[in-house]
């Protein structure tokens, strides 16, 4: 063949090669139930790879749901509730790491995130209640509640009164996907973890799409917001449309302020982005608390963490976010989603 009919056609080739559009990269991906909720793991690996890291994965998020859960008197939480207050309890490293960020940021919020609620978030028990508890029962609850009854000295927890409970429903979640997170990095170069609405993600797709998420819309649930282009991998909610009842048409949630020991009022639902899931799960859960005013100014003082917070007022729905992503907000009907 002549050289130039080759080098023509070895060009098509090329051409042929480059004009076609690159596939959609699809991950791996498996969801199984773990810490009371729903948890997936994407991977952008081949099957083959990805499922001794997928074993790892939702195992690593089972040890750690079987040290921070409160429904399992087995867990080291649970052991840590029935000892710190006589003889104070040691801690797991793993603990330790959660205990002191939280600690840090039940002051950085002025108390509207807490993990020493347990005695308060038990007398609701807002998945099986289906009444308020009584003025009565929620001031003897307060005295028992609060970061400020709680110590910890390195691996030493302390309580400083009997009747003090830890609650790490709020944490447990965001640190379990940055557990989980970090063995999957090892062997997967670009991945999501998801666990109840906790979210973190690594790397870059295959193909070269970007990371694009929507929030749910707290109260139409054929509405989602799509936010573009937030270069932080971490994003969490907290809203009070998952878990409450009602009782004499008023909803009852499961965020509670320990300022009143009562749910929170100022919030419909608060996202929060940042660099891990633990912080997000923290952020967001304080962010709800504080509500929209006094939520997005904490959160603009805080460095590379973004906030979006709904209310009500007056029977409207409104929203409040930071400057790095209140103008990058898309109110979508649902079937307009696309990824
Ligand atoms: P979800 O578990 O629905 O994703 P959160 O991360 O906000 O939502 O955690 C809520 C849980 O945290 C509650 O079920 C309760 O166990 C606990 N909690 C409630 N109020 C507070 C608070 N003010 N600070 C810290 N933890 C809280
Ligand atoms: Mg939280």
């Amino acid at each position: 063949m002549p050289v130039r009919a080759l080098l023509a056609a070895l060009g098509l080739l090329l051409l042929i090669f480059f004009v076609r559009p690159v596939p959609v990269a699809q991950p791996v991906e498996e969801l199984r139930l773990a810490m009371d909720t729903v948890v997936k793991v994407q991977l952008y690996v081949d099957e083959e790879t990805a499922a001794p890291l997928m074993e790892a994965a939702f195992a690593e998020i089972d040890r750690i749901d079987s040290l921070m859960s409160s429904y399992s008197d087995r867990s080291e939480v649970s052991f840590i509730n029935r000892t710190a207050a006589s003889d104070g309890a040691n801690c797991s490293s793993d603990m330790v790491q959660v205990l002191a960020r939280s600690l840090h940021f039940a002051q950085l919020s002025e108390g509207a995130f807490d993990i020493a609620l347990g005695a308060l978030t038990h007398l609701w028990d807002v998945g099986e209640a289906v009444a308020p508890p009584t003025p009565a029962q929620i001031d003897s609850a307060l005295t028992l509640s609060g970061c400020t009854l709680v110590r910890l000295s390195g691996n030493q927890l302390r309580f400083k009164r009997a009747g003090v409970q830890l609650d790490l429903g709020a944490v447990a979640k965001g640190f379990a996907v940055d557990r989980a997170v970090a063995l999957l990095q090892t062997g997967a170069k670009a991945g999501l973890v998801e666990a109840g609405g906790d979210i973190l993600y690594w790397g870059e797709k295959p193909d070269g799409r970007p990371w694009r998420f929507a929030v749910h819309h707290p109260r139409d649930r054929d509405m989602v917001i799509a936010v573009e282009d937030v270069d932080l991998p971490a994003i969490a909610t907290s809203g009070d449309y998952e878990r409450f009842f009602e009782h004499g048409g008023e909803r009852f949630h499961h965020l509670l302020d320990a300022a009143t020991g009562y749910p929170a009022r100022r919030a419909a639902s608060a996202t929060v982005w940042t660099k891990n899931a633990m912080e997000a799960d923290i952020i967001a859960t304080a962010v709800f608390v504080l509500g929209p005013s006094r939520g997005i100014d904490w959160v603009e003082s805080l460095p590379q963490t973004e906030a979006l917070v709904f209310y009500e007022e007056e029977g409207q729905l409104l929203h409040r976010a930071t400057a790095g992503v209140a103008d990058k907000l898309e109110f979508l009907h649902k079937s307009e989603l696309v990824f």
